[in-house]
């Protein structure tokens, strides 16, 4: 089967799995997640599969991906947030319907990586850098939308501030090593809103420990 073929078929598999948003299937449709993987791995890039990226790390099952990035319900007027740049396919999906994202990652080698192919698909809309996601972005900046594609334990405060009121962020929390629940957080005048969207494994966000978050309610 063609990897052509097998895209379609797992374009298929997402909204039989729930995903709706033909803009997100539509990103996800225009983005080859075969250049975002290990050569070895260029057969499975369409199973509905998280894969090795190397340094320890992993790309994202791609039903994680299309879930994350519907409930971010991003647009052409929002800049995106992204911590765990990893291979650059979540921040690929994400420049096609987002006016800029920006993305941190710690690995040099993986963001190098990813830099490569931002410029290979000419996603001029993708900022990437390297550094410790859990301080946020570095020079200080609001965003509408902050995706963590890594596990953290609690969301870490500097991320919270950063998010604009009326923002989203999505994180898996809980213990890294297990199972983490994905929790979509909403910043509001009285605070910020939780809803937990279900059990996801992700690989730890390694940084300083973040600090408890102060001020949410469930
Ligand atoms: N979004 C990625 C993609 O599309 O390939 C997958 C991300 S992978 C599941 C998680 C990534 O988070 C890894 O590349 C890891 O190095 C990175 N990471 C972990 N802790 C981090 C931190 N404190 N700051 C930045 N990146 C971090």
């Amino acid at each position: 089967m063609t990897l052509e073929a097998r895209k379609i078929r797992l374009l298929m598999q997402l909204r039989r799995a729930g995903i709706a948003s033909t803009e997100v299937l539509a990103a996800l449709e225009r983005v080859p997640r075969e250049l975002f993987v290990p050569h070895a791995f260029r057969d499975q890039a369409y199973e509905n599969l998280a894969l090795p990226i190397g340094q320890g790390q992993t790309l994202s099952q791609p039903e994680v991906v299309a879930q994350m990035t519907a409930e971010l319900a991003v647009d052409k007027t929002m800049t995106v947030l992204e911590i765990g740049t990893g291979s650059g396919y979540q921040a690929a999906v994400l420049a096609r319907l987002a006016r800029r994202v920006y993305s941190i990652e710690r690995h040099k080698p993986l963001l190098d990586e990813a830099e490569a192919r931002f410029a290979e698909l000419r996603l001029h809309n993708v900022t990437a850098r390297l550094g410790d996601g859990s301080r946020g972005w570095p020079e200080p900046r609001s965003f509408p939308r902050i995706i963590v594609t890594c596990a953290a334990a609690l969301p870490p405060e500097p991320l919270l501030q950063q998010l604009r009121p009326g923002g989203i962020m999505l994180l898996p929390v809980g213990e890294t090593g297990r199972s983490q629940e994905l929790v979509k957080l909403e910043k509001t005048d009285s605070g910020v809103r939780e809803t937990r969207l279900g059990m996801v494994r992700f690989v730890p966000l390694v940084g300083d420990p973040p600090a408890v978050a102060q001020g949410r309610s469930a």
